[in-house]
């Protein structure tokens, strides 16, 4: 997992459902982190980020076009 030892965080990759409209772009660069609902919309996984999944993780965040991604730091 890709922990940020100073404040002990793990990263989840999260989406705003109210922001999104299901383009999909997100599924293409993040296959592994992203699936899809019968509507298309994403479905995130909820494990912690490891720094392959990180890196894949800011590219779709990047390429989102509703800025409906975002990378959460948390504690659990
Ligand atoms: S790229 Fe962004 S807007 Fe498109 S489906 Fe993914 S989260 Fe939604």
């Amino acid at each position: 997992m890709a922990r940020d030892s100073r404040h002990g965080l793990n990263r989840r990759l999260r989406v705003n459902p109210v922001a999104c409209d299901g383009v999909g772009i997100c599924g293409h660069l993040a296959a592994e982190l992203v699936r899809f609902d019968s509507w298309g919309y994403p479905i995130v996984t909820e494990r912690a980020l490891d720094q392959r999944d990180l890196n894949r993780a800011t590219a779709a965040v990047a390429a989102c076009p509703k800025r409906a991604l975002f990378i959460q730091d948390s504690r659990y």
